[in-house]
């Protein structure tokens, strides 16, 4: 069994809708994104040989992805979610939101970032998304 690990960051504001509390507000994060591949065996042949991935496609993925987050408000599409961004369109500040189809939580987040890798073909194994350095959220499908 192998696998290989490859890591990116990003600074992504967020706002959980439905919230009380701390973090009701909308607020931010440095997230740090650790996506593994697994195979049973190396490729045999050609640019990949005895490799699982070659380690440039699979990081550049994580980049692609992590540009999609990276100081970006991250707001869930539904009625509150609107709601928020609307009233924010109307200040001058070109908010960048990114709205998505759940709640903006590590866990929704980074079972999105496995079906991303996943739809891209690559053997993904699992997604670890750190909200903070001490706070992470892992999704794997085994
Ligand atoms: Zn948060």
């Amino acid at each position: 069994m192998f696998k290989i690990k490859s890591e990116v960051g990003f600074d992504m504001a967020h706002y959980l809708c439905g919230y009380e509390g701390k973090c009701a507000n909308i607020h931010g994060h440095r997230y740090r994104l650790v996506a593994t591949l697994k195979s049973e065996t190396l490729q045999e042949s050609g640019q990949c040989r005895g490799m699982v991935d070659d380690f440039t496609n699979f990081k550049k993925a994580l980049k692609e992805i992590a540009e999609d987050f990276d100081h970006k408000l991250l707001i869930e599409d539904n009625e509150e979610g609107r709601e928020l961004a609307a009233k924010l369109e109307v200040l001058p500040n070109n908010f960048d939101i990114v709205f998505v189809p759940y709640r903006t939580t590590a866990e929704e987040m980074s079972r999105d970032v496995f079906n991303r890798l996943k739809s891209k073909g690559f053997k993904i194994y699992e997604v670890e998304l750190f909200e903070t350095p001490t706070n992470s959220c892992i999704y794997t499908e085994e």
